[in-house]
């Protein structure tokens, strides 16, 4: 009975119980959703969007892909959580799995994405000291400007952006910024205690931002030259969202340790992992890392079948042939509010023009027209919806863009 109440409110009743009891440490588009389906998703109010977000990429494989689903509620019925003091029979087999997927060594599970960046400046420090031979606490872990890798303190505390750090300090030393996509400057920034650099194959979160060619290469050549960790945060870009089923294949490299979450569990669970060679997660002896969800069935059961899902299904594939389409199909809009349109595979950014008066203004524009968008920074729209969108989809979401952007 409650149930039906509570799906007969209001959408403003939706907007004024977050206002009244929530941080609000968000400013969501006012759309109160209720229900997903591959693409798509339906508001309170029975209105269907397509979805261009995918929950940040954690949605790569459709909401509530029924395979995944079907995973989740097996698992669940069977077996959630036994910790780390036990041993799970979901564990190995999603161990197995992810490796050979990716061609890693070694997996150490964890839940969200921060947690796996987290984890991976651990392992660095722990390799500096045990391995490399810094002198201790003076490992120096290099990162880039405008990097997102999640909101702890610890991380945070070598954002640049102002308003991830403001009011939040003090914070940690260790860390040292790059410009991001010179490779001049990295090499300049290393030194003898450099542990670990730690970059974005692309820059999601600052709009989108497609390094210069060759850049990955150079840095896994520096690194490997200068016996410094090489760190890819993979956790937006990884998963098919480029068109590979990991970014760093655009480039041809291989990280030494590479992150993963969001789209590890499809969205529905939070599901991350470091990813690695055997001798740098080796490095971890028992009692000196941990998580209590970490590894979980559960979660390991939704992952499998998520990871599947994304190869069986060819939606790796799929994102590489969508993305162009989209991305071409946007850049034939031209004119209008359009600056430039940046995009690889389905992670796509359209930068507006300053004078076109600021991002979310499209964003609720494109709302009323059945597209769900979200702004990043002033003036730029980014473009990436579930790696199962169609050809037919693209082109009707590109008649929206047009409609929006070209005014
Ligand atoms: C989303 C994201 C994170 C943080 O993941 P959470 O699950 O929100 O903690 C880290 N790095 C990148 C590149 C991301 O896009």
């Amino acid at each position: 009975m409650t149930d039906t109440l509570d799906l007969v409110r209001p959408r403003t009743d939706f907007l004024a119980l977050e206002a009244e009891y929530g941080a609000r440490n968000y400013k969501p588009l006012d759309v109160v959703l209720t229900r997903g389906e591959g693409v798509y998703l339906w508001d309170v109010d029975g209105h269907r969007y397509l979805d261009c977000l995918s929950a940040y990429s954690a949605v790569n494989q459709g909401h509530c892909h029924p395979r995944i689903l079907e995973a989740m509620i097996a698992q669940a019925g069977r077996l959630t959580l036994t910790s780390r003091a036990f041993r799970n029979d979901q564990l190995g087999l999603f161990y197995e799995e992810l490796c050979t997927l990716t061609r890693s060594h070694s997996v150490l599970p964890m839940n969200t994405g921060v947690e796996a960046v987290e984890s991976a400046l651990k392992v660095a420090r722990k390799w500096g000291y045990k391995v490399k031979g810094v002198p201790a606490d003076m490992a120096e872990i290099i990162v880039c400007a405008d990097n997102f890798h999640g909101r702890t303190l610890s991380v945070i505390g070598f954002s640049t952006d102002p308003q991830s750090t403001s009011g939040f300090g003090p914070f940690g030393p260790g860390f040292k910024v790059v410009p991001y996509g010179d490779a001049a400057a990295l090499e300049a920034a290393i030194g003898p205690n450099t542990v670990a650099f730690l970059v974005e194959p692309i820059q999601g979160e600052a709009g989108v931002i497609i390094p210069p060619a060759g850049y990955l290469k150079a840095a896994r050549d520096l690194c490997t030259r200068h016996d410094v960790i090489l760190i890819l945060d993979e956790i937006q870009t990884g998963l098919g969202r480029t068109g590979r089923l990991l970014a760093e294949e655009h480039e041809g490299i291989e990280a030494d340790l590479t992150l993963i979450g969001k789209a590890l569990s499809g969205g529905f669970y939070p599901v991350s992992a470091v990813l690695s060679n055997k001798e740098i997660l080796g490095v971890l002896k028992p009692g000196e890392h941990g998580s209590t969800f970490g590894g979980n069935p559960l979660g390991c059961a939704v992952a499998r079948m998520a990871l599947k899902v994304l190869v069986d299904e060819g939606m790796i594939e799929n994102a590489a042939a969508m993305g162009g389409r989209m991305t071409a199909g946007l850049r034939a809009i031209g004119g209008g509010a359009v600056k430039t349109v940046r995009g690889r595979g389905l992670m796509i950014a359209v930068e507006l023009h300053p004078a076109a008066g600021g991002a979310r203004a499209y964003c609720q524009a494109l709302q009323a027209r059945g597209i769900l968008c979200k702004e990043t920074h002033e003036h730029t729209v980014r473009i990436a919806p579930p790696l199962v969108i169609t050809a037919g989809q693209i082109d009707w979401a590109l008649e929206q863009f047009a409609a929006v952007l070209a005014a």
